[in-house]
């Protein structure tokens, strides 16, 4: 029987020195200022995914493009519609999934921004 739990991992710390690092930075200030600013929102919910590794993505079944694979979104579970209101607020991209709240920096379309900026 597979494991259905998904186990939070981490970004590497050179991915944090690297030049995603300000925005990783940015996405969990306004994370945080949404904490702050409304604790209860995230009362009873818990991070069930940060970081993920490209393999680790495909077996969970994530996107391609995932700004997971970037440490740039986090998913909340249970999630609620409070929380995908609250992040949106913030200037976040949160989108209310089947069992989760999934909260990114970017649009697709920002990300294929930086995505060509960076090939330039
Ligand atoms: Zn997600």
């Amino acid at each position: 029987m597979a494991i259905a739990i998904e186990i939070p991992q981490v970004p590497p710390v050179g991915l944090l020195r690297g030049s995603l690092g300000p925005s990783i930075q940015e996405f969990v200030l306004r994370v945080v200022f949404s904490v702050v600013s409304d604790p209860g929102a995230f009362s009873g919910q818990r991070v069930s995914s940060w970081w993920r590794s490209q393999g680790f993505n495909a077996r969970v079944g994530g996107a391609t493009f995932s700004q997971h694979l970037l440490g740039l979104a986090w998913d909340f579970a249970p999630g609620s519609e409070r929380l995908v209101n609250l992040l949106n607020a913030q200037g976040l991209v949160a989108i209310a999934e089947e069992d989760h709240t999934h909260v990114q920096l970017w649009t697709a379309t920002e990300l294929f921004q930086q995505i060509e900026a960076t090939l330039r």
